[in-house]
């Protein structure tokens, strides 16, 4: 699934507005996409693979079953599924289908970006997210954000984060999704002013605006009024199965009760396993080729805002902030320097951006750091429990 560069105008002439589309993922990605170019898409209907959705409503489209393809081939698809392991899937059953990819299908962040640019004249971010903290509440021997090896245990310094937010936010127009994360940012002592910061400044640049947290503290009420201000949602991964008191079904319906009152959205995530991403500090040993397989397998598309910086994967944004991971061991054209990207014209900037953000181009094939992380693709079929803490 190696994505070829494309002309804009090329693209345009496949995947534009006289098109109808379906939407494949009843998804928060599928509500973003909606949120950002929903009022210019001729969008038909979203088909799921949950056949107990099928025939309800979801963010005002018809939900319909995948077998709805079959007879009806008049629309072009878009998945709006990002995790690698189900996106390769769904691409997969489409080929079989008779769909050709980037012809009949493509992906949401490739409409969000073009699009943004085409319709819109904005410069479009699909997915960005903001460590904020290395600090959290639990100690989880298998931390997606690699807490057990951080070097740093700190709280991010919020002029820092002002700081990289005005260099970010002068320049891109559009961010469909964008989350504050830990660590666990609820334990950000100025979280308050950082989200009043964002929500005065940017609010209006960001489409869905989350806090990514694992449940185990419930915010003040005065906390709770600046985020329904600023209409933030919460994303809460959900460890109760690890048997920590502060991930207790008590402790969740608290939080629960607190976000229902105040009128806070939230999403609970329950997971059966977690992927094993692997130990960070110890290379893989595998080829180049192997490393590019892996890439292209997983291609997360989670970038990560740090320290003046885009990183192309939230893990190697991860190991960074836990001090594990430097910007020397990585590929000149992997991370975008904004203060660079300052001095490009809005045409270099989207260039800039659609390699980096869209068509994940990397001279080597794949990212430095993929050589420490097993990723979250097929070909990673290592699991452990859900939060075993340490
Ligand atoms: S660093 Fe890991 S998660 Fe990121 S793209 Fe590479 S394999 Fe995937």
């Amino acid at each position: 699934m190696r994505q070829e560069t494309r002309q804009i105008a090329d693209w345009m002439t496949i995947f534009n507005r006289e098109e109808t589309y379906v939407l494949w993922g009843c998804t928060e990605f599928a509500e973003s996409l909606i949120a950002s170019i929903g009022d210019i898409m001729k969008i038909a209907y979203i088909v799921d693979r949950n056949e107990q959705i099928c025939g309800k409503s979801f963010a005002g489209y018809e939900v319909k079953s995948v077998k709805q393809l079959l007879s009806d081939r008049r629309h072009k698809i878009i998945i709006t599924n990002h995790y690698p392991v189900t996106r390769n899937a769904i691409c997969e059953e489409l080929k079989r289908m008779g769909y050709q990819e980037n012809t009949d299908f493509s992906y949401y962040q490739y409409f969000i970006s073009y699009w943004g640019w085409e319709y819109q004249q904005k410069l479009a971010v699909p997915y960005m997210e903001m460590p904020i903290t290395t600090l959290c509440t639990l100690r989880c021997k298998k931390c997606a954000a690699y807490m057990p090896y951080a070097l740093n245990r700190k709280n991010r310094l919020l002029e820092s984060l002002k700081a990289d937010l005005e260099r970010y936010f002068c320049n891109i127009d559009w961010t469909a999704r964008f989350r504050l994360v830990g660590g666990e940012p609820l334990l950000y002592p100025r979280l308050k002013e950082l989200v009043e910061y964002i929500g005065e400044n940017y609010r209006q640049k960001i489409g869905e605006f989350t806090l990514v947290t694992n449940g185990t503290v419930i915010p003040t009420e005065e906390l709770q009024k600046t985020l329904v201000r600023y209409h933030v949602n919460f994303f809460i991964s959900d460890y109760s199965s690890c048997g920590h008191p502060l991930t207790s079904d008590t402790q969740y319906d608290k939080l629960r009760k607190v976000l229902d009152n105040s009128k806070i959205k939230y999403v609970f995530s329950r997971t059966l396993r977690w992927i094993d991403l692997g130990n960070p500090l110890q290379p893989s040993g595998l080829t180049k080729e192997q490393l590019i397989e892996r890439y292209e397998d997983c291609k997360l598309d989670r970038r990560s805002l740090i320290d003046g910086m885009i990183f192309p994967c939230g893990q190697l944004g991860n190991a960074y902030i836990a001090g594990i991971a430097s910007v020397k061991e990585c590929a000149k054209d992997e991370i975008i320097q904004l203060d660079v990207f300052n001095r490009l014209s809005r045409q270099e900037m989207l260039r800039e951006l659609l390699r980096f953000d869209v068509e994940n181009a990397f001279e080597n094939g794949y990212i430095a750091f993929c050589d420490r992380c097993k990723g979250e693709g097929a070909l990673n079929q290592e699991y452990v429990a859900v939060g075993e803490q340490l």
